[in-house]
């Protein structure tokens, strides 16, 4: 059977992708590698059990013997695994440099040894920093400004590595903001979803004009998807919508899904010392493929709002660390 492995598969995205791959690769083997941090979440792809060719491998990317076996015989490998919350990396920024970088360093080598015919690398916009004005396309310098957009930027460089030195089959993609359900409740719309849900305020940081583009995560995964099959191997390819809102809309929208008026409901605190104001990716060269976005945020928000309300139950521990008011963390808007 020809197998597709997809890292992370646990987690938000990867669970996305690997529903993508399990409808658009019905012959293939498909082994989902995570090691189930707190980001990923069983019920993510519990859906897809009964499906007798998905495999489960608790695991750490950063096991290289590991990564070795889960990999042989893979036609293809789905890099999706990392420790993705800004927050979490002021605080723990060497987890972050040993899973996004070492960890991308092993399963890469672990690829090269078992001859795997192709991978995706899934990176992000953020490893351009801030865009104040326009774009960045696929040749623009790379300028991270937090220890998660320096790993990941990292994790590039040892793709990048790899290219050269091994002709390694490897497409990189560089994603906006993502949104939709299985979120861990860290990032905006489910964190926002869950405080209104029990009654909290919502915590902006400073004013709220940090901009973000919001992408669907079906709609990233189709990307993705679409790249394994026709992505030019050794290229980048950034994957974003023209959805680009203020922190503080988005706010204001999940509160218009619960009936409520923002300001009703908002509470302001002092910013972070260094919140990227701005991330902006010329998406261009993925069109040309023929991918556009089929979900947009203003009429997708009630649809993933929604879910969140539906499945408080399984966030009710994270829910019952809610204090008096609003997030006592800093939201990260990824
Ligand atoms: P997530 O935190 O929801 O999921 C990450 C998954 O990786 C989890 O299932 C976790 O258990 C797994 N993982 C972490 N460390 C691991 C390790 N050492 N070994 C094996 N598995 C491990 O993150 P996400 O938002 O789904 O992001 C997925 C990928 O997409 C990441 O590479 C991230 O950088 C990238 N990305 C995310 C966004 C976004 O907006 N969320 C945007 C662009 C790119």
């Amino acid at each position: 059977m020809p197998k597709i492995v997809i890292t992370g598969g646990a987690g938000f995205i990867g669970s996305h992708i690997t529903d993508h791959i399990c409808e658009q690769f019905p012959d293939y083997d498909v082994v989902v590698f995570d090691k189930m941090t707190y980001a990923a979440d069983i019920r993510n792809i519990q859906h897809l059990v009964a499906n007798e060719r998905i495999e489960l491998v608790v695991g750490d990317i950063c096991d290289f013997d590991l990564a070795c076996r889960v990999v042989d015989g893979a036609d293809y490998v789905v890099h999706a695994a990392a420790e993705s919350h800004v927050d979490n990396s002021f605080g723990n920024s060497l987890l972050f440099t040993m899973t996004n970088v070492y960890g991308t360093h092993a399963m890469m080598e672990a690829c090269r040894r078992m001859g795997v015919k192709r991978i995706v690398h899934v990176s992000t916009d953020e490893v351009y920093g801030e865009v104040l004005d326009g774009a960045a396309d696929e040749s623009t310098v790379l300028n991270p400004t937090n220890p998660y957009s320096a790993s990941k930027a990292g994790a590039e460089m040892i793709i990048s590595g790899y290219l050269h030195s091994y002709r390694m089959p490897i497409v990189t993609v560089r994603g906006n903001n993502i949104y939709g359900i299985r979120q861990y409740p860290e990032k905006i719309i489910p964190r926002f979803s869950l405080l209104l849900e029990c009654g909290k305020k919502l915590t902006i940081h400073g004013a709220g004009n940090n901009r973000r583009h919001f992408l669907a995560a079906e709609d990233f995964a189709a990307a993705i998807v679409l790249l394994m099959r026709k992505g030019e191997i050794g290229e980048i390819y950034n994957i974003g919508s023209e959805d680009e809102f203020e922190n503080i809309i988005v706010a204001g929208m999940i509160a218009q899904t619960f009936g409520y008026a923002l300001d009703d409901v908002v509470e302001y605190v002092p910013d972070r010392p260094f919140n990227d104001r701005r991330y902006a990716i010329d998406s261009r060269k993925i069109r040309e493929l023929g991918w556009a976005p089929e979900r947009h945020l203003l009429d997708d928000l009630p649809r993933v709002v929604g879910w969140y309300r539906e499945n408080a139950p399984r966030f009710r521990r994270l829910m019952a660390t809610f204090e008096g008011h609003g997030s006592d963390i800093d939201l990260d808007l990824r």
